[in-house]
């Protein structure tokens, strides 16, 4: 059985500059977690303000806290602290809702600013994504589509890799929206964004960009690269807790311009007027609709915390740099040829992940699971590996390897109870 070089890993882990960030974060005891790009860990300043927010502000000052405390805002100031960690300037990120819930409300938007520029739906209508983008976001479209009818809107999809390979045979005069979703939460793939956005421009199309496995994962530049709208959630690289509210950007440009049909009172100009008629507000808050969820808000507001003192690109070295050793280490364990390895193999065109399809992925899953390796598995034989450089460390590579090197060689994983499906996979 060959040797993984642990003197080596735990060198890497005295030279980074990240290593300290990690105590930041409640560690489950004698876990390995790789699956920060489903659900990122609980940091400590969370677990601290949801205590302070349950005691004090809803147990004590009850409901003055929407003053006091300033939970009315928090969707903004939340919004802005995210639009920090995406190149976005203040004022154009809000934080409510899901991922599906704002990209509808982005999707109306572009179609309303295409009406507001006097666009004729019989030309323009097309949304263009990707067959394989995250099927919720594909949803979200076909409903849209079900709404308006198709001839005011309709999905169109291209396969990635043919659409990066020739942009103008797939964006054309009939393409309204480009929806993208940077990083592929399959493959891990991470696309040209600036440039994409900069041909749909061109050819007159509006960009929705899905920030999922980006925010809090790569450098995102927004606001340079001219993105139209975009979305992400937040309980995946932000660790802001499971169903955390999500945000979605509007540029500013577009922000006196547009409407969005989930009209509620927290989008109105004075919801306080109680007035019968909507009337949106100026700013970013026209994207809301309800009544926020202020406990869940004030985790993604603590969890945010940790980034304060991180510089994003040094984020992005130790993210290659994981990868990186992840793959040496899978060849030094000769587990390389078993693992196919279906992530593009320039660091450059990925995000934070490695995706490696095997026959036996689902029960290989388990069996890492089992030894409290938590990675995870996406159909239809992918297992998937998470990157979060925040709080993994080079040795913990090394040991997650070392249990797969065990269970590729022992055969674990064909034991029964590795092999029947659960709810979530
Ligand atoms: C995780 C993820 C979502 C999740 O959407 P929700 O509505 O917030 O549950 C959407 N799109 C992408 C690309 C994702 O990775």
């Amino acid at each position: 059985m060959s040797r993984i070089d642990f003197t080596a890993l735990k060198a890497l882990d005295r030279q980074d500059p990240l290593a300290p960030v990690r105590q930041q974060f409640v560690i489950p005891e004698d876990t390995i977690y790789l699956d920060g790009n489903s659900l990122g860990l609980l940091t400590h300043a969370t677990q601290q303000r949801l205590a302070e927010v349950t005691s004090q502000q809803w147990g004590q000052d009850v409901i003055s806290s929407w003053n006091q405390h300033n939970w009315v805002h928090l969707p903004a100031t939340v919004g802005d602290k995210i639009g920090q960690l995406i190149g976005a300037e203040a004022g154009q990120v809000i934080c409510c809702d899901s991922i599906s819930v704002n990209l509808f409300k982005a999707l109306s938007a572009a179609f309303s600013l295409l009406d507001a520029r006097g666009e004729p739906r019989t030309e323009r209508h097309q949304v263009l994504s990707t067959a394989d983008n995250f099927p919720t976001d594909l949803y979200m479209v076909q409903g849209l589509q079900q709404l308006v009818g198709s001839q005011q809107c309709e999905l169109v999809l291209a396969d990635e890799a043919e659409l990066l390979s020739d942009l103008s045979q797939h964006i054309t005069k009939q393409t309204a929206v480009v929806l993208l979703t940077e990083v592929n939460f399959r493959s891990g793939r991470r696309l040209p964004m600036a440039d994409i956005i900069a041909h749909a421009h061109a050819m007159g199309a509006l960009v929705i960009v899905d920030l999922a496995h980006s925010a809090g994962a790569v450098p995102v530049e927004l606001d340079s690269w001219r993105a139209d709208f975009a979305v992400g959630c937040t309980y995946k690289y932000l660790n802001g807790g499971p169903g955390a509210p999500a945000f979605v950007y509007v540029a500013k440009r577009h922000l006196a311009d547009i409407t969005q049909p989930l009209s509620g009172w927290f989008g109105h100009s004075q919801p306080f007027a109680f007035d019968a008629k909507f009337s949106a507000a100026a700013g970013i808050e026209k994207m809301l609709s309800g009544t926020p969820s202020i406990i869940a808000m004030s985790a993604v507001d603590a969890a945010l915390e940790v980034f304060e003192s991180v510089d994003m690109n040094q984020l992005r070295t130790k993210s290659v740099q994981l990868s990186e050793v992840f793959l040496e280490l899978l060849e030094q364990a000769e587990l390389a040829e078993q693992f196919d390895c279906i992530s593009p193999a320039e660091s450059a065109q990925r995000g934070s992940q490695l995706s490696f399809a095997h026959p036996q992925a689902y029960a290989i899953c388990q069996a890492l699971i089992e030894r409290n390796v938590i990675a995870d598995f996406r159909a239809p034989n992918y297992l998937r590996i998470g990157f979060t450089p925040l709080y993994t460390s080079f040795e913990e590579l090394g040991k997650a390897v070392q249990q797969l090197q065990d269970i590729m060689q022992t055969q674990a994983y064909l034991d029964p109870r590795f092999q029947a499906r659960q709810a979530v996979t």
